[in-house]
């Protein structure tokens, strides 16, 4: 079993003045993402963000707000297996499983792959 990694941690217990926010955006050229956490009712604020791929919870709550796009990965007209594997954080065998299948991305997800598809960069 993959250990539970908590990456918010909450200052009062969830209620229905609590608003939670997730998003994603591309710095430099890098996938973020970025959470916050506020309550009028106890008044605290939280927030939170990494690189590359966002936690489960972060991720569903855009997908809930913004739809999410299904990729081809691979071949002449799918996005790079590199980029694929370093945006969704995939092991091989889910890679091989995206190959055949196709990704579902959000739209900053899908963003960062088709500028990675694009031609070289440049210079
Ligand atoms: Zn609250």
């Amino acid at each position: 079993m993959p250990e539970q990694e908590m990456y918010a941690v909450l200052h009062c217990e969830p209620c229905e003045d609590c608003r939670f926010e997730a998003w994603q955006r591309i710095v430099d050229g890098r996938l973020r993402w970025e959470e916050s956490q506020s309550c009028d009712a106890s008044g605290v604020y939280a927030c939170g963000g990494g690189w590359g791929p966002a936690p489960e919870w972060v991720r569903e709550r855009i997908v809930a707000c913004e739809g999410s796009v299904r990729l081809a990965v691979g071949g002449p007209d799918g996005a790079p297996l590199k980029a694929v594997r370093e945006v969704f954080g995939l092991s091989l065998p889910q890679l091989r499983h995206a190959r055949e299948h196709g990704v579902e991305a959000t739209p900053v997800e899908a963003q960062v792959l088709s500028a990675a598809a694009g031609p070289a960069e440049p210079g």
